[in-house]
């Protein structure tokens, strides 16, 4: 075995493992010489919605790394509950790690829900993920979804009233106060005490679903927008996005953010940009004409919350990796820079891919493996061959001789004859998720959506 790196030696052990397992009588005669198309390779968990054990996590690890993924995007801050034991700021796992029940969707329940993990925990995460080739790369979603940091600490809020640790699915209103000085100090200092854990290249800052109807009438608020010259509330975010990204860039970090944050044409052009909605109104497609680059992740291929019936495995695998109007950017970048400057050439404007597990609904590790498994595996495929995918039939019938892996380790992974549900099928699982929808929960999200 040759590999250009420690970690591409480990790639080829993995593919060697894979191959014994696939022919486990006889290995046929073959030399194989690959590389991945994509740098980011991504799992994403949402541990705030519904907590996850180490145990659990580290399992889920061990699979991803099986093929080859190689960062788990881990959610551990939103509305619903802070995660992480915090030295700065003790009350956000004292108070915003617990809520008083759970009543997303249709499901109801008023026994205390939520957890959190010790700094020992996370350190001894964090460590097992990197012997395995994965860096965990954990988001806290500012300065939206942020209900249960402000539960602990309401006065980081523009109107400080105090509010509870989230209950229930949407899009909350209460947000972090961009006018006052006052919020990014905590944000420094709480990312600080946060990265003495988190020794990898990036972390993610959230930024998506940010409802602005508080700044409109916030005097800190207006105020800063006048003394920055800002326009709009999207550029207020902007910008305040761009003050984390460069106290991240301090501490060498490079910011990952949702889509959302370009919304104001102001963002940083060295953050990476995870696009998981429709590129509407262009901007992470301005994004990447400045030089910036992107990771995939859109909902329609790679939200691995919903039933296979609505994205099915064949769907997940089918993600286009080089989106023509992201090309067309990259280009366009790479013929203004000719010209200009001796800036980076924008080649590589995808930087990676991801799969992502929400779990609002998802409220065992058993489902949430369910979930994740077989979808997980061809995103896994998609980010490492890129392009050059061998189809979607080549994939399913060596993951079915891979199956037995599953049980191994410990995984209820989907059957096969789930991966690609038929019609019939289909409709079961969607008027079974829709039970989970209350239709006033969706107004009050449809009312907050045009807020952002
Ligand atoms: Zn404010």
């Amino acid at each position: 075995m040759e590999g250009g790196s420690a970690r591409g030696i480990g790639y080829a052990r993995t593919t060697f493992e894979q191959i014994c397992r696939q022919y486990p009588e006889e290995r046929p005669c073959l030399e194989i010489t690959d590389a991945p198309a994509h740098h980011l390779r991504s799992f994403h968990i949402d541990c705030a919605r519904h907590f996850f054990s180490i145990e659990e996590l580290k399992k889920m690890a061990c699979t991803a790394s099986f093929f080859k993924l190689n960062m788990f995007h881990w959610h551990i801050s939103d509305d619903q509950g802070w995660r992480i034991e915090s030295r700065a700021f003790p009350r956000l796992h004292e108070i915003g790690a617990w809520r008083n029940g759970d009543h997303f969707g249709n499901y109801d329940s008023d026994e205390r829900e939520g957890g959190y993990y010790t700094r020992e925990e996370v350190r001894d995460l964090v460590a097992f993920c990197e012997n395995l080739g994965i860096q965990v790369v954990p988001e806290i979603d500012m300065p939206g979804h942020v209900t249960a940091i402000l539960a602990a600490y309401p006065n980081l809020s523009c109107q400080k009233n105090q509010v509870q640790v989230g209950m229930k699915s949407g899009i909350y209103r209460d947000i972090f106060c961009a006018g006052q000085e006052e919020t990014y100090k905590f944000i420094e200092t709480l990312l600080d005490d946060l990265l003495e854990l988190f020794p990898g290249d990036y972390v993610h800052i959230g930024g998506d679903e940010t409802p602005k109807v508080r700044w409109k009438t916030c005097p800190a608020c207006q105020k800063k927008m006048e003394e920055e010259g800002l326009t709009s509330l999207q550029q207020l975010q902007g910008y305040m996005e761009n003050r984390i990204i460069s106290c991240l860039k301090k501490r060498g970090k490079t910011a990952i953010v949702w889509n959302e944050a370009a919304a104001g044409g102001n963002l940083d052009q060295d953050a990476i940009v995870q696009l998981w909605t429709e590129d509407k109104e262009g901007m992470t497609q301005a994004h990447v004409a400045k030089g910036g680059k992107v990771l995939l992740s859109t909902m329609m291929n790679c939200y691995c919350d919903y039933p296979y019936g609505f994205i099915n495995t064949n769907r997940v695998y089918s993600l286009d990796t080089k989106p023509k109007e992201l090309m067309d950017a990259a280009a366009q970048c790479l013929r203004q820079e000719t010209k200009t400057s001796e800036r980076a050439e924008n080649t590589n404007a995808i930087i990676g891919t991801e799969c992502l597990i929400w779990t609002e609904y998802v409220r065992t590790p058993k489902r949430l493996e369910e979930l994740s498994w077989i979808r997980f595996c061809a995103s896994a495929e998609v980010g490492w061959c890129g392009e050059n995918r061998p189809g979607y039939e080549d994939f399913a019938s060596r993951l079915k001789g891979l199956f037995p892996v599953f049980e191994e380790y410990g995984i209820h992974a989907e059957e096969p004859e789930g991966w690609v549900p038929s019609q019939e099928e289909t409709m079961r699982q969607l008027m079974a998720f829709k039970q989970n929808l209350r239709q006033s929960d969706l107004d009050e999200m449809k009312e907050a959506q045009n807020e952002i």
